[in-house]
């Protein structure tokens, strides 16, 4: 078993510590409910494709599917824990799930990663399903992958059931809200940790890791609210400018040229030049395990805000609260994508269209609500922000497990 997937158990032995569950639920929190794999063929070549429901004691298997040349079923596996807790923390009707493909959708055509798309849905659809598994965007996918996906699906199944996955164009089901979801919950929980933990008139300086969909809608908002962004990073390399940058210009350049590095107003820098950086908040944007035991000494962020899934291992994450650096957890700062996919799925399955301004008070009332519970039990307990949103968590699934009578 690879360090990913131990890192969640050594997290799952701490909440135990703390909660005091028996070895048994233990035993049934740490492994997957159901692993489904295939391998897809596209001109001519082979694609290793998971789909793994982590739990779903508390409703059906929920999260995205990535296209990434590293995925491995001990990453989809560490996803669909994630994914689990994340579910459970934001008091929403669903297990955890993931999916991935082992491919480098920037060496397919458009035709072949449809081709792709379709090819997983061929695999899997049997178990997904708006009250089965219900997958989402991730790395590399976006919503014209989730509409080939639906219609390969409703291909197959001879029915109309746009509930059986989010992050769809509008016209297919979609909600206008998801695009920037993740960016604005993590912006949401941010700002209420500044409140709390630094007072209402601070404003601190940001450097974001990623530049994809979620850094790059974080980037927007913080700089149209007058905060100021450093530096800024993609897969090309990172930029640093003391004065700030001009986010709309970096905007423009990642649209045109894909990458953010020839941004001319700031210094290139390395990865871990930035991740180095003596901002208030690092904002991690990127993929898991950028902050490990390896570098962790050398990061100066007073905050660390986490968006991408898994970026700080829990080696990394003993050093750093060590030196009194506050994560604000993935599972609380991205859950906006997924809060964001249960109102998209709710609206597809009762057919009643909700008020947008309505759905982002209540995306805002249930970030304020994830980080104020958070918040308060890592203060009770004296633990970190993390281990209080595991507690809060796992207290949720082992409850409708035992209900359930599984443990
Ligand atoms: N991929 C996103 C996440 O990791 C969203 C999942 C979803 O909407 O189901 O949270």
């Amino acid at each position: 078993m690879s360090s990913i997937f131990q890192d969640n158990l050594s997290r799952l032995k701490k909440a135990q510590e703390v909660m005091g569950f028996s070895d048994s639920e233990l035993d049934y929190l740490s492994k997957p409910a159901q692993i489904k794999t295939a391998t897809l063929n596209v001109s001519g070549k082979e694609y290793p494709a998971w789909r793994i429901i982590f739990n779903r004691d508390l409703g059906p298997g929920k999260g995205g599917i990535r296209f990434h040349p590293e995925v491995s079923e001990d990453e989809v596996s560490s996803l669909a824990f994630w994914m689990s807790i994340k579910n459970s923390l934001a008091d929403i009707p669903y297990g955890g799930a993931k999916g991935g493909v082992k491919v480098d959708p920037k060496q397919l055509s458009e035709a072949e990663k449809e081709e792709l798309s379709r090819q997983y849905i061929v695999n899997f659809y049997k178990y997904l399903g708006q009250d089965k598994d219900i997958p989402a965007p991730d790395v590399y996918t976006n919503s014209q992958i989730m509409a080939w996906m639906l219609d390969e699906f409703e291909k197959q199944t001879e029915k109309h059931e746009p509930g059986m996955i989010t992050g769809k164009p509008l016209e297919l089901g979609g909600i206008e809200l998801r695009q920037d979801a993740t960016a604005r919950g993590a912006y949401i929980v941010a700002k209420e940790a500044i409140r709390d933990m630094e007072g209402e008139n601070e404003k601190p300086v940001f450097a974001i890791q990623g530049f994809g969909n979620a850094g790059s809608y974080l980037a927007k908002m913080l700089n149209s609210d007058g905060y100021k962004v450093v530096a800024v990073s993609d897969s090309q390399g990172a930029i640093y400018n003391e004065a700030g940058l001009d986010i709309d210009k970096l905007l423009e350049l990642k649209a045109n040229k894909g990458s953010v590095i020839d941004y001319k107003e700031a210094d290139k820098i390395s990865n871990q030049e930035l991740l180095n950086l003596s901002v208030d908040f690092l904002a991690l944007a990127a993929l898991e395990n950028q902050i490990t035991e390896s570098n962790a000494l050398q990061v100066k962020a007073k905050y660390i805000l986490e968006l991408a899934n898994g970026p700080v291992s829990n080696e990394g994450d003993k050093i750093l609260a060590d030196k009194n650096i506050v994560v604000i957890p993935d599972i609380l700062a991205n859950a906006g994508g997924v809060v964001v996919s249960y109102f998209e799925w709710a609206q597809n399955r009762t057919g009643n269209i909700l008020d947008p301004e309505y759905l982002v008070k209540l995306l805002e009332k249930k970030m304020k609500l994830g980080w104020a519970k958070v918040y308060k039990e890592s203060q009770d307990r004296k633990i970190t922000l993390r281990e209080a949103a595991y507690v809060i968590a796992i207290d949720r699934i082992l409850k409708a497990a035992r209900f359930r009578g599984k443990v």
